[in-house]
């Protein structure tokens, strides 16, 4: 479990600047931006080994000057009752403005955990203002640059204890605990571009969900006019149409289920057909997409066909359409937030993404999602890496000792890709508890960063 940072203050003071160095590149690859409100921005923020979800009040400069005050107060009444705690940010240049004020006084006012950052500091220029910020009373100013990445150590220390809070309850939880193994070498960010071109052929994508999901619509906005219908390919089921296009600059082939499930509609046989040609697209996607109905999610037939589609080891990525009918987006992405976790638990960590297939918005956070979806699909990480990983976890936690003989974990190798499967060499495999492999599994997902895609893992004996 990890926290959520708040990022509050008056307009201009650094905030967009903070959360984009906290977010980088992987604001696009979640889901939630027009989840939100248009207002709030929300992402999945790294500091150094620290993990964290963030949200952004900034944003507001565009609205006119007298409806400032109010819709920026209301905005961060909001963040405030979303974190868990609020960076307060104040500008070391400039010095506090009476507006400052106004929002510590919130602040104070909605009782919330509270840390206090002066930004623009680098060099001595926030000298003056860091000493001027002890007078809002709310505890040690640190001092940052959110331009320059200064400061972002004292940062990094300053959420430590609540980052070790939350671990502490995520351990009261879950039988087992997250391992904080010290990296050997620095994690690669997830760039789209990166492996872009080096896609030898179009990204096969198969886009599945109940009738009247909107997969149509979805389809045909993605292809737009470059619709290109192509025929059945070998070893596709002759009921099987395929779209090939160029989707933001990936080429893909996606499988229009939906055209088969009209298909199957005149045969009169609806839902039964539908089920069983999304789950035959499912076998030759790469990438499958869950389309969900925002006003009947995670139906049946949505879970059964998302279980299928791990079940066969394929990266699912999980969208939520008719985004433009949904007035509580906040509170509605929370529960669906609860839904996936709670219906899909095998699914852990698959990207849920919000779209409107009727108005195209989302769907440039879809195509990132499968794109990271499908690199991570495709990841092989090396022995080495593997092994120093291995034996941090089995030093945090025992393999059992069934019978009082302690297994013992030897070796592991990755011997597949898409999705990612590994050999772990042991004594006594056939001992070995489930709970154990889905610590090793889950500990494999989040200290490689393979969230959401099927892992693999086959324990071995020796000999
Ligand atoms: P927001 O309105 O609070 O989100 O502020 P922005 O992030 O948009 O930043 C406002 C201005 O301050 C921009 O021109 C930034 O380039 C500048 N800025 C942000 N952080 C720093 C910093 O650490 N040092 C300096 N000198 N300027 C900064
Ligand atoms: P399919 O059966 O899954 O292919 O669904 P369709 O694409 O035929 O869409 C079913 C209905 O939902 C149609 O009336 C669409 O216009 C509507 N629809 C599809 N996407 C959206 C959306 O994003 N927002 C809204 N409001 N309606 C949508």
């Amino acid at each position: 479990m990890t926290f959520t940072l708040a990022i509050v203050g008056r307009p201009n003071v650094g905030k967009s600047t903070l959360f984009n160095r906290l977010v980088g590149r992987r604001l696009a690859l979640v889901d939630d931006q027009p989840g939100v409100t248009r207002d709030l921005r929300e992402g999945d923020a790294k500091l150094f080994d620290m993990r964290f979800t963030v949200i952004d009040t900034a944003g507001l400069e565009d609205v006119t000057d007298d409806s400032l005050q109010g819709r920026m107060r209301r905005l961060t009444e909001r963040a405030v009752e979303l974190a868990d705690v609020c960076l307060f940010v104040v500008d070391g240049r400039t010095g506090l403005t009476a507006t400052d004020e106004v929002f510590a006084d919130i602040l104070r006012r909605k009782n919330a955990r509270v840390m206090l950052a002066v930004n623009k500091a680098e060099g001595k220029a926030g000298d003056a203002g860091a000493i001027e910020a002890w007078s809002l009373g709310l505890g040690e100013p640190i001092r940052i640059s959110a331009e320059h990445g200064e400061g972002m150590d004292d940062l990094y220390h300053a959420l430590r204890p609540l980052n070790a809070e939350f671990a502490e309850r995520a351990e009261a939880d879950a039988p087992l605990v997250d391992v904080d193994i010290p990296e050997e070498e620095a994690e690669e960010e997830v760039d789209p571009e990166a492996y872009r071109p080096t896609l030898a052929k179009p990204l096969q994508i198969a886009v599945i969900g109940r009738p009247n999901a909107g997969k149509s619509t979805l389809i045909n906005k993605i292809i737009g006019e470059d619709r290109l219908l192509t025929g059945p390919e070998a070893g596709i089921t002759r009921d099987a149409i395929s779209v090939k296009s160029d989707w933001l600059g990936t080429p893909v082939r996606i499988f229009d289920t939906a055209g088969m499930r009209k298909k199957a509609r005149i045969s009169d046989k609806l839902e039964k057909l539908s089920v069983a040609d999304g789950l035959r697209a499912v076998r030759f996607a790469e990438v499958v997409v869950v389309l969900l109905d925002v006003e009947i999610p995670f139906e049946q037939q949505d879970l059964r066909i998302a279980d299928f589609a791990e079940t066969e080891g394929r990266a699912v990525v999980v969208a939520v359409n008719k985004w433009d009918l949904e007035d509580e987006k906040q509170e509605k992405l929370a529960e669906l937030r609860e839904m996936f976790e709670r219906l899909l638990p095998q699914l852990r960590g698959a990207p849920l993404v919000t779209v409107s297939a009727r108005t195209g918005r989302g769907l440039d956070r879809l195509n990132a999602a499968i794109l990271r979806a499908h690199d991570i699909w495709n990841r092989r990480i090396p022995t080495a890496r593997l092994n120093t990983w291995l034996s941090a976890m089995t030093e945090a936690h025992p393999p059992p000792a069934p019978g009082g003989r302690r297994i013992k974990l030897r070796y592991m190798t990755q011997v597949k890709t898409r999705p990612p499967g590994f050999i772990v060499m042991c004594s006594h495999p056939d001992q070995m508890q489930d709970s154990y492999k889905r610590y090793l599994v889950n500990g494999l997902r989040d200290h490689f960063d393979m969230p959401g895609t099927p892992i693999r893992l086959t324990l071995r004996g020796q000999g």
